[in-house]
């Protein structure tokens, strides 16, 4: 279905982001999802063209355009690009992280450290779950405590995007015993003495993305690291998360369309019984079901970018926006595996790789079963 989403701006910023991935990415992406881990180079590259931070004002270096489009521009571009794993650490870095630093920053700490998240130079994540408390996000341990002008933390964190790479760890830490009003966020910087990282996990998919634990023992960060107020971090995070979640369904279902074009390409070319694989009824049949359910549901999605841009999306829309593009890539990945036959379980194929990368999408940013209990409460359930 033709799209009216974009303007001319938003296409060319797509293209130039695409070009930029096909040159600095594409090459060296398999590498890189051997060695687990993209390196930092890629950010200070990407920044250097204008791929950081678009939401960020022109007097810290960023390209003042409070436009979400810009961000979706890119994130379906590295889907199409196939350097999904790659491309997270960027989304994660403009979708996800920044806005609580222009939402929250103070004048001091934007001079800080917007340049550097512009320039690619300070590398940003966001670190909310912890061993004991991932979907119950009120349920965190890791404490600060105040000391003078700092505060003492002491905890750990597991699964954080980044985990390796990220110089700026937005860390959701308990300042109080309430569960909701006792939570503050504090940036935790690269370097600070009892900020050890652990392990870079070992997952299924998205393998050139460093998920990694973090552990903080007895970590001094003084209260100039505070991001809003102290007691604020539960509002702040639920005032933020339903850009995360868009941010996931706009990469959810870019990858679900990039892989039905891969398979669309691919049972044109594949023969069997002396004929092509597109040319069997059930092959049309699931294609033409695929790229219906693509086509609606980018619909809802493009209509809930336009509602974040107007400051109007609420957390029912964007909840139902994420795990219904989400499960939708799940079961349109797996139908077209199923197209390629054997060769859709080699890694070498891009919907084998497609199918690992896309597990996770069901699961972080909240799963399934927390947006449909989101949504249930907005029905006053
Ligand atoms: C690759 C990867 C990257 C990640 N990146 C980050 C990151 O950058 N920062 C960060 O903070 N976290 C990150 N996460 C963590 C992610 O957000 C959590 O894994 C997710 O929120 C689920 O938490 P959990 O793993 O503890 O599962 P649990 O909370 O233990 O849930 C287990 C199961 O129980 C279900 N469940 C839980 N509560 C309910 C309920 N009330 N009703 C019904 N079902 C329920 C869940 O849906 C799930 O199916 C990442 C995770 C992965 C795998």
């Amino acid at each position: 279905m033709q799209r009216k989403h974009f303007d001319a701006d938003h296409l060319a910023f797509g293209e130039a982001f695409r070009a930029f991935a096909d040159k600095a990415i594409v090459p060296s992406y398999l590498d890189w999802e051997k060695a687990g881990i993209t390196p930092r180079e890629v950010f200070i590259e990407a920044g250097k063209s204008g791929f950081l931070g678009m939401q960020v004002p022109e007097v810290y270096g960023g390209g003042g355009v409070d436009d979400f489009r810009f961000n979706q521009a890119l994130d379906e571009q590295v889907a199409l690009a196939g350097v999904t794993g790659s491309g997270l650490g960027i989304t994660l870095h403009n979708d996800t992280c920044l806005p609580y630093f222009l939402s929250f920053c103070t004048d001091e700490q934007k001079q800080r450290w917007l340049p550097g998240i512009v320039s690619g130079e300070l590398i940003t994540a966001v670190a909310m779950t912890e061993p004991g408390a991932g979907s119950d996000l009120a349920g965190i341990r890791t404490t600060a405590k105040r000391d003078g002008d700092d505060y003492l933390v002491n905890g750990s964190k597991t699964f954080i995007t980044n985990g390796i790479n990220a110089d700026l760890v937005i860390t959701a830490v308990r300042t109080g015993e309430d569960r909701h009003h006792g939570m503050s966020l504090l940036i935790l910087e690269r370097g600070m003495a009892g900020f050890d990282r652990g392990r870079n996990l070992d997952k299924i998919g998205l393998h050139s993305q460093d998920t990694a634990e973090l552990s903080f023992t007895d970590v001094r960060v003084p209260v100039a690291n505070l991001l809003g107020e102290e007691g604020h971090g539960f509002q702040q995070l639920t005032q933020k998360l339903p850009q995360e979640r868009v941010s996931i369904a706009v990469g959810a279902l870019a990858e679900a369309r990039a892989t039905f074009e891969n398979t669309l390409r691919y049972v044109q070319d594949r023969k069997a019984f002396g004929t092509t694989i597109g040319s069997f009824q059930n092959t049309k049949f699931v294609l033409a079901e695929i790229i219906t359910e693509i086509d609606v549901a980018q619909a809802f999605l493009d209509q809930c970018v336009n509602l974040l841009n107007a400051g109007e999306l609420g957390v029912a829309d964007a909840a139902k926006a994420k795990w219904w593009c989400t499960e939708l890539q799940g079961r349109v990945i797996d139908r077209c595996l199923q197209l390629h036959g054997g060769y859709g379980y080699m890694t070498e194929y891009p919907v084998a790789r497609a199918y690992a990368d896309a597990r996770v999408t069901r699961i972080y940013g909240g799963s399934t079963e927390i947006m449909k209990g989101v949504i249930s409460k907005s029905l006053g359930l």
